[in-house]
């Protein structure tokens, strides 16, 4: 390598904080500031390429892009030593700890703690697992405590177990508030409820309707768009907050679901280890905050709502069309959905139905398509797909190739691109 002919070190850094909702930047800037300073003192030169930070990845899990990549620059013998701030940045989880140190050492590659000093003897290596198990210990107290003690505070009836306060109200935090957290009523945005809650409630509006509504009188929503979801209003008239009793506990953290294909705008790897799942009303913890509608109006409106699924479940639903959800746009990353063909007279044309681009719904993003990508015939594209899934039962090697030619795209592409490195770096 041409590094190291002319006796030079390659040093690089690793950082990673876990969560990209708190104030982390100071967090994550102060780390590597830190790692910066040391390497400066040791007298090494760092690289940009080589500074490797996951900003916001949880450390239970191993998939990160920027992980990713340093163990491929260290797999590929460029980097000589890695500085980071303390064994739990590279995982919480110690085995996967002593899995990253034993791949860095065989490629050669030192692992450089700033506040721990890492030793090849026993006793050293014990203590470095111990560390570990006593973090992922702490971890799991801290954990369970701060669950205990926020369902104990939402049973005492405080607001600040809340994540923040809904639409409709402001949060108004413990120290501004009278020595404890309030929901305040924001007048402006409670006006804006008590229409939505009226004009389904009484004028029996559909949820699509309301959209349209509040699109067209340009009332901008909490995060300040133009344009009303109505996953948002759905939301809105079932939150129980606006009658006066703010839900705790309504959804919980479990087992990683696994998706089919990323979602739109999201990366390959998940950031988190967990997925979401509702909690039964039964168990939900309310507080007290000060209402925006009667309880007779927020209860008409439950069974307006209900009476709306009624009659919707009486249409036909779900999942109709093969591949519907599982292919996605090229232009703009939404899925396509199955949607049938009609006539002049509205009537549905039954033997044959186009996948749509959701890009191409313009009532979706406020009466402006985002895509022009074309429709595809059903019966075209299924047909399509399921020749190629026939032709794939019928030669299964054709799997096993695919899997080797891969295979040694990636070996020769990694290979190349070390060729390219040294010839650069002999220059
Ligand atoms: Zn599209």
């Amino acid at each position: 390598m041409g590094f190291k002919e002319d006796q030079m070190v390659t040093v690089s850094l690793y950082a990673r904080v876990s969560s990209g909702k708190q104030a982390q930047e100071n967090t994550i800037a102060s780390q590597v500031a830190a790692l910066e300073r040391q390497i400066s003192v040791d007298g090494y030169e760092l690289l940009r390429e080589y500074k490797f930070i996951d900003n916001g990845y949880s450390g239970s899990n191993l998939v990160r892009p920027n992980l990713e990549k340093l163990r491929d620059r260290v797999a590929e013998g460029k980097i000589d030593k890695i500085y980071i701030h303390s064994p739990d940045r590279l995982s919480r989880k110690y085995a996967y700890q002593m899995i990253l140190l034993e791949e860095f050492q065989k490629a050669g590659a030192e692992a450089v703690f700033l506040n721990y000093e890492i030793n090849d003897n026993p006793e050293s290596q014990l203590l470095l697992q111990m560390q570990g198990m006593i973090a992922e210990y702490e971890r799991a107290k801290i954990m369970e405590r701060s669950r205990r003690g926020k369902i104990y505070a939402a049973n005492k009836g405080c607001v600040s177990v809340m994540g923040g306060a809904p639409y409709g109200y402001r949060y108004i935090d413990k120290c501004t508030g009278v020595g404890q957290a309030l929901f305040e009523i924001n007048e402006e945005e409670a006006d804006v409820v008590r229409k939505v809650f009226l004009w389904v409630g009484r004028e029996r509006a559909s949820i699509g309707e309301v959209c349209r509504r509040l699109n067209t009188m340009s009332i901008i929503t909490r995060t300040g768009k133009k344009c009303w979801d109505r996953s948002v209003i759905w939301g809105m008239l079932k939150n129980p907050a606006y009658k006066g009793q703010a839900a705790f506990g309504k959804t919980k953290v479990g087992v990683k679901l696994q998706h089919i294909r990323p979602q739109r705008h999201s990366c390959e790897q998940p950031k988190d280890n967990y997925s979401i799942y509702p909690v039964e009303k039964a168990n939900w913890i309310y507080v007290k905050v000060p209402n925006i509608v009667n309880e007779d109006v927020f209860d008409i409106v439950q069974e307006q709502l209900a009476e709306n699924r009624k009659i919707a479940r009486t249409r036909e639903r779900g999942a109709k069309y093969l591949l519907q959800g599982l292919i996605v746009c090229k232009c703009c990353r939404y899925a396509y959905y199955g949607s049938p063909v009609r006539n002049k007279r509205g009537e549905k044309v039954d033997h044959y139905a186009y996948y749509r681009c959701i890009g191409r719904d313009s009532y979706r993003f406020g009466g402006n398509k985002i895509c022009d990508n074309k429709h595809i015939r059903t019966d075209a594209l299924e047909t399509a797909v399921w020749e190629e899934v026939k032709h794939l039962l019928k030669n299964p090697n054709r799997i096993l190739e695919e899997y080797k030619r891969k295979l040694s795209e990636f070996k020769r592409s990694s290979w190349d691109k070390k060729k390219r490195f040294t010839r650069k770096t002999r220059k």
